[in-house]
């Protein structure tokens, strides 16, 4: 495992302070590696904390283009960016903004070989996703690989947060998700709030690093809900469907 460098020491030295991270808990971010899914709004302000607060490396995946649509929340693309690769984007801010992290991107759709390959070297996953197909493809194969996954969404000025580490009796993403419906609404659409992603994308870095670096206790059976438009966080316990296709044993 590699050891933090004294400059690297400085860096982190508020972070480190923290009596539960200490040298220990930055030192597993240093050597940690997360998979991050879409770099739309919740990809970008993920990333952004993920590379400030040291997390070593950091896998992007997304196949879209910037969109002049999209600067108005997508935080890591710069109106010079339009036309590129959002990965390509993102990589080039989050360098600028600290070297040391080995950023990987990834300019193709995700698919099922490729996030198998990836969750070998990968202990953790966040969906910044925007669709529902990606979203199950991705709590499978997670779920396969008891790979702890982040899971966000926003959308007009609503957004949600869940964390799933597998255990035995913790519900999964396909058990809760027939409670969203069918509904597969895009921002496209419906519209979305620019800071609301900035919200639900930093709570999802604040899981993963408490995964990785091994602090606090990582939000588990539990939805938490924010309605901007009337400052409400609320937590729902979530339980795990006792027929759920993809984490219960069927006989
Ligand atoms: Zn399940």
């Amino acid at each position: 495992m590699a050891e933090l460098t004294p400059q690297q020491a400085l860096r982190y030295a508020r972070q480190i302070n923290l009596p539960s991270m200490d040298l220990e808990g930055q030192e597993r971010l240093l050597n940690g590696h997360v998979v991050i899914v879409g770099l739309g709004g919740l990809g970008c302000a993920a990333a952004q904390y993920l590379c400030a607060a040291g997390v070593g490396y950091l896998t992007l995946i997304d196949d879209d283009v910037v969109d002049v649509s999209n600067l108005q929340r997508q935080i890591l693309h710069y109106p010079e960016s339009v036309g590129i690769p959002k990965v390509a984007s993102a990589k080039l801010r989050l360098k600028q903004q600290n070297p040391d992290i080995k950023l990987l991107a990834v300019d193709q759709k995700l698919d099922k070989s490729l996030l198998k390959a990836l969750l070998k070297y990968h202990p953790i996953v966040l969906d910044c996703t925007d669709n529902l197909e990606t979203r199950a493809l991705i709590n499978a194969l997670c779920f396969e690989f008891k790979t702890p996954l982040v899971s966000g969404a926003a959308i007009r000025m609503e957004g949600q947060l869940m964390v799933f580490t597998y255990a035995e009796d913790e519900p999964c993403y396909h058990c809760v998700s027939r409670l969203f419906g069918e509904q597969n609404l895009s921002c496209v659409e419906a519209g979305v709030l620019s800071p609301l992603v900035g919200v639900i994308g930093n709570l999802q870095a604040i899981e993963a690093i408490k995964i990785l670096a091994k602090i606090g206790t990582p939000m588990t059976s539990t939805l938490l809900h924010y309605d901007a438009s009337v400052a409400e966080f609320r937590k729902i316990a979530l339980t795990k469907h006792p027929e759920c296709l993809v984490c219960s044993a069927i006989d």
